[in-house]
């Protein structure tokens, strides 16, 4: 009789790898078929683009994969985001704003080499009992009432294979979202070019300044993702444990058009022009050998009109939605989805009603994702102001930390009660968390055209804000349910607090309002400003003040 698989899962890549031990994990004698249209194994480094994690996935590999001892073996040790803002040539790095930690961070995030990743996931996922079959594209799939069927092509001939759930994971090729026809647009034009190169690059090494040069331990420049910004653009430079180097260009089409860097050629020119140094220094290491490949991807953010089914399927990773790379949500969003995918399955092959939970799985991941897309949506542009984008920055993650990585290292995006507390009422705090973060974003892009000066010479470090440093730190604390209601409550007065205190600095710099007025963070906008409108908002909070003056360049003497 033919084999009926629990989950057939099109697509083994990461999404589908990591989905396939995660239900391994929870459930190990699930049978898991995974079809995978790549024939032979990943090349070592110039495999797929998305190396560098942040740390609700890195929390989602180490700790509920458990992938730490691989990770650590075979894999880098990541040391935050690390940007550099422009100065009139670019020519010296030392002169650059930097932005980035002074110190190794004890909360662990990884660069990854995706193939090394993926070679080793796919005997992993093997030896755990997951049957994988390599050369297998699957081309369609029929729903049923009790199984579903797959049709996969492979050497020429094509073959049926049959399961409760369809987990689609084929990332750009879609299956589900073709077949059924949910494509979504995103309101979010942005374009890439990355290539590999050879062996290692540490930017420490680009500057004869020996104060620079020695200002961090070794290594810690090396380790982190490294972002060049400029208007309209960054370009990254990732360290791979393979000890090669990944290096892209992430660009605003209105701003810097496509055209002008998608060969590897154009790319140089782009840099000669736009990262002079990052130019000089790379170029000798594409020649000969060095260049391990070139890719490009134009308009690449996505939407979807659906994410789980109680009808027994779902979509996770790049068939699913994607937004932009920077801040590296690739992998947090494969993390998300599989742990809502993944509950769902289980639940379901356990004889669980699951039509309730999959709607409100597939709100709850909308309702992140919406808060998502202000992050990024029209800010290329910011991305030449150091103070604009190191508020920004911060900002970003402190949310980040503050609210989605709590609840996912606290098991929240699977708890219903915790879902509901947080999301169902129109005044519920996860959507006061969503118009706060929408309020504040709307105000670091009208801040752009008051904030025109160029600095130099100025070093920042994010996590000299104590209070965005504990948010960072507790976010590995484990609270019981109702514990965690309250601290998500807590972290969104205090974001309240940092939201307010951000809006008196850009005010009184671009509007000369009072510098100790109340703010309510609600009502928070640069093109209303004054001090009236905020009478019965919060009062000045000398401690967050002080805090944030660590970040802030003009420096502003406060009397209280
Ligand atoms: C420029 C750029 C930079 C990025 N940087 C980062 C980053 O730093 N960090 C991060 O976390 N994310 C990053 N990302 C996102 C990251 O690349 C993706 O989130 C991730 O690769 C998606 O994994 P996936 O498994 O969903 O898709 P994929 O990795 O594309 O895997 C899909 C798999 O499905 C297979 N397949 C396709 N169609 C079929 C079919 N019909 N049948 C069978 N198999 C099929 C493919 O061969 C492939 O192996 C970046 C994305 C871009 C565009």
């Amino acid at each position: 009789m033919e084999k009926i698989y629990d989950v057939i899962i099109p697509g083994g890549g990461l999404a589908g790898l990591c989905l396939s031990v995660q239900l391994k994990r929870a459930k190990p004698d699930i049978s898991i078929l995974i079809l995978e249209s790549m024939d032979t194994v990943a090349p070592t480094a110039a495999h797929k683009v998305g190396e560098s994690t942040v740390e609700l996935a890195t929390h989602y590999m180490r700790e509920v994969l458990d992938l730490k001892g691989y990770l650590e073996e075979h894999e880098l040790p990541k040391q935050g985001l690390r940007f550099f803002f422009p100065t009139k040539t670019k020519q010296d790095i030392s002169e650059r704003v930097e932005f980035g930690p002074h110190n190794r961070l004890k909360v662990p995030s990884h660069q990854l080499d995706r193939g090394t990743l993926e070679n080793y996931l796919m005997k992993h996922t093997q030896t755990l009992g997951t049957e994988i079959i390599m050369g297998a594209r699957a081309k369609a799939v029929e729903f049923g009432p009790e199984t579903h069927t797959v049709t996969y092509g492979k050497d020429g001939a094509d073959v049926t294979v049959t399961a409760k759930w369809v987990a689609d994971a084929t990332g750009r090729g879609s299956l589900l979202k073709r077949k059924m026809k949910f494509q979504k647009e995103m309101d979010h034009a942005v374009n890439a070019a990355w290539w590999r190169l050879r062996g290692e690059i540490d930017i420490n090494d680009w500057s004869e300044n020996k104060e620079w040069v020695n200002y961090l331990e070794p290594k810690i420049r090396y380790l982190a993702t490294v972002h060049f910004m400029d208007k309209g653009y960054w370009l990254w430079v990732i360290p791979l444990g393979s000890h090669n180097t990944s290096i892209g260009i992430v660009a605003d089409p209105a701003i810097h058009p496509f055209e002008t860097y998608n060969t590897y050629e154009k790319a140089l020119t782009w840099m000669e022009k736009n990262e002079p140094l990052a130019y000089r220094m790379l170029k000798p290491l594409g020649e000969g050998d060095g260049l391990m490949d070139f890719r490009i991807l134009k308009h690449f953010a996505h939407d979807s009109g659906r994410l789980y089914s109680a009808d027994r399927w779902g979509v996770t990773g790049e068939a699913g939605a994607f937004l932009d790379p920077l801040y590296s949500p690739g992998s947090d969003f494969i993390a998300m989805n599989n742990t809502w995918l993944s509950d769902l399955i289980l639940r379901n092959l356990d004889g669980e009603d699951i039509t309730i939970r999959a709607s409100i799985y597939e709100e709850a991941h909308k309702a992140h994702l919406e808060n998502w897309v202000p992050i990024y949506q029209n800010k290329y542009p910011l991305m030449g102001s150091a103070q604009i984008m190191i508020f920004n920055i911060c900002w970003d993650w402190a949310i980040y930390w503050g609210v989605p990585c709590l609840l996912f290292t606290n098991k929240g995006f699977t708890n219903l009660k915790v879902a509901k507390e947080l999301f169902a009422a129109d005044d519920s705090l996860g959507r006061q968390f969503g118009r706060l973060n929408k309020i504040m974003q709307d105000l670091f892009r009208a801040w752009l055209p008051y904030e025109t000066e160029l600095f130099s010479n100025i070093y920042v470090d994010c996590f000299d804000v104590e209070c965005v440093r504990h948010l960072q730190l507790d976010m590995e604390i484990q609270y019981e349910p109702k514990q965690l209601v309250e601290k998500i409550k807590m972290n969104i007065e205090l974001l309240e607090k940092v939201a307010a205190q951000m809006f008196r600095l850009i005010s009184h710099k671009a509007k000369g309002t009072s510098l100790t007025m109340n703010v309510d963070p609600y009502a928070i906008s640069l093109t209303q400003a004054n001090d009236e409108q905020h009478a019965k908002g919060m009062p000045y909070d000398a401690m967050i003040a002080d805090d944030l003056s660590k970040i802030w360049f003009t420096k502003d003497k406060v009397m209280a």
